[in-house]
């Protein structure tokens, strides 16, 4: 800086500004000697002395010729004043201007050295500022600045999001003021104090989302901070998966237990008891390999779940381009006896020479799943419909039911893991409580989604919303 600033005064000491004041007194003297040299000339010639006349021709040669070079260095200094004035608005390398006096050229070429090492940094400054503010911005933090009086000196675009300030709106201005957030207001603070603070989990704005506050102190010099980073981490997403699989353990403990119990407590009674005629012993040994079935049904739904959700299934299923009407009649033949028994009319309306990139058995115990469900909670006699048609870019694929239907409040929950509408009858039905989990999750692997139709009294849609084009990933 101490160079520069002697620079611009040695710049300023050329400029016309700063030599004009000199330049009449000179004109004036060299006019003066001027008009005395001539009065001298005929001084000598009206009184006859030709010996000082190569005197006198000597002087006015000297004048002659330092006016001459008083002239040159005027017209350099002028060039050189328009250079300086070039460099203080351009950015690009500049040619200095060619000069006849020596000194001035010398001093124009150390401006132009001058201007092109401070427009280099000039620009090397300005693009690590401008990455510096990308970064800032596509950080995915929220980021805060502010001073020790609690300026904000600096906000990104999720801070300003965050805390509905307007771009740029912020500046200067107080936390306090801009930010209402008394748990941040306290966070700051306690950093300017202590320096060392722990980040701490806050719930902001309507309180529906959590972010982990991270203060760091900044410091220019030793001693007290001058200001304080403020970084927030939206990490609601993190704290809903970990309730969801907190919640998942605790939902898969809850339904192990029952079967368990039941094989242990009627195990214990067949072993205990001396005297057991066949028909007991049958009744306990099945409710036991019912039990167990319904133990190994819900193991292999967890599987399926558990393979679905994780990312080695998408590199390892294999999607082929396949006919999606014998798919559905190989999963209604399987489960004919069932309708039989019932008298369910199953139908289906699928147009035979459609074809889909699928992976075949993901997508029949789909249909299993939802032809399942719409069997057992169907009227004996009743028909279930299988309907496959274009929507759009997508095929749907819907199973119709003219069962009891279900109310809208709980359509929302329907595909989560464990959601049962009657949970106690569902599970006498031999529900999982993980078929349509585990149906949303195969419509996802496929590149589409799952959903439901459905009014009380008038039976359900639920259908497959699938791709017609190549499924995620392919
Ligand atoms: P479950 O093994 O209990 O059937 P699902 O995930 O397949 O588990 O279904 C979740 C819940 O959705 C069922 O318990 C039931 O309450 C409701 N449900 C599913 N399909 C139907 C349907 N076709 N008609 C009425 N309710 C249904």
């Amino acid at each position: 800086m101490a160079d520069a600033d002697s620079e611009t005064n040695t710049i300023e000491s050329l400029t016309p500004t700063a030599t004009a004041p000199r330049a009449p007194s000179t004109e004036l003297q060299h006019t003066v000697m001027a008009v005395l040299l001539a009065l001298f000339v005929v001084v000598a010639i009206v009184l006859g002395w030709p010996a000082v006349l190569p005197v006198a021709a000597a002087v006015g040669c000297t004048l002659l010729l330092q006016n001459k070079g008083r002239h040159r260095a005027m017209v350099s200094l002028h060039a050189l004043e328009q250079f300086v004035h070039l460099a203080e608005s351009e950015t690009t390398p500049l040619t200095p201007p060619s000069v006849d006096c020596p000194d001035t050229a010398r001093l124009a070429r150390a401006i132009a050295r001058l201007h092109a090492h401070h427009t280099t940094r000039t620009t090397r400054i300005e693009a690590e500022y401008e990455d510096m503010r990308r970064t800032l911005e596509t950080i995915g933090h929220g980021l805060l600045v502010v001073d020790v009086q609690h300026r904000i000196l600096r906000a990104n675009r999720i801070a300003e999001q965050l805390f509905g300030l307007s771009p740029d709106g912020w500046r200067g201005r107080m936390l306090e003021e801009c930010v209402r957030e008394p748990a941040i207001h306290e966070l700051v603070s306690r950093c300017l104090l202590s320096n060392e603070v722990a980040p701490e989990e806050l719930r902001l704005g309507d309180a529906s989302r959590v972010y982990l506050a991270a203060v760091e102190p900044l410091h220019s010099g030793q001693g007290r901070p001058d200001g304080v980073l403020l970084v927030l981490d939206d990490i609601t997403r993190l704290r809903r998966l970990e309730a969801m699989r907190t919640d998942f353990a605790a939902n898969i403990s809850h339904e192990l237990r029952t079967p368990i119990t039941n094989i242990r407590g009627y195990a214990e009674t067949l072993l205990q008891m001396d005297e057991l005629d066949d028909a007991q012993v049958r009744q306990f040994t099945g409710i036991i390999a019912g039990n167990a079935t319904r133990l190994a049904t819900l193991i292999e739904d967890i599987l399926t779940l558990s393979f679905l959700e994780s990312p080695q299934s998408a590199r390892t299923l294999e999607f082929v381009s396949a006919p999606i009407a014998p798919i559905i009649e190989e999963v209604v033949e399987i489960l004919k006896p069932t309708t039989d028994a019932r008298e369910i009319k199953v139908l289906i309306e699928c147009d035979p020479s459609l074809s889909l990139r699928v992976n075949r058995t993901l997508l029949g115990q789909a249909i299993t799943n939802l032809l399942t469900n719409a069997i057992k909670f169907s009227p004996d006699g009743s028909k279930v419909r299988i309907r496959v048609g274009a929507d759009g870019d997508s095929v749907r694929l819907s199973v119709l039911d003219e069962g009891p239907g279900i109310a809208p409040e709980h359509h929302h929950r329907l595909f989560e893991r464990f959601f049962r509408v009657d949970a106690a009858r569902s599970r006498d039905r031999g529900g999982t409580g993980l078929g349509l989990a585990i149906v949303k999750h195969i419509a996802r692997v496929h590149g589409g989604d799952a959903g439901v139709e459905s009014t009380i009294g008038k039976g359900s849609t639920f259908f497959l919303q699938l791709p017609a084009g190549n499924p995620r990933g392919l």
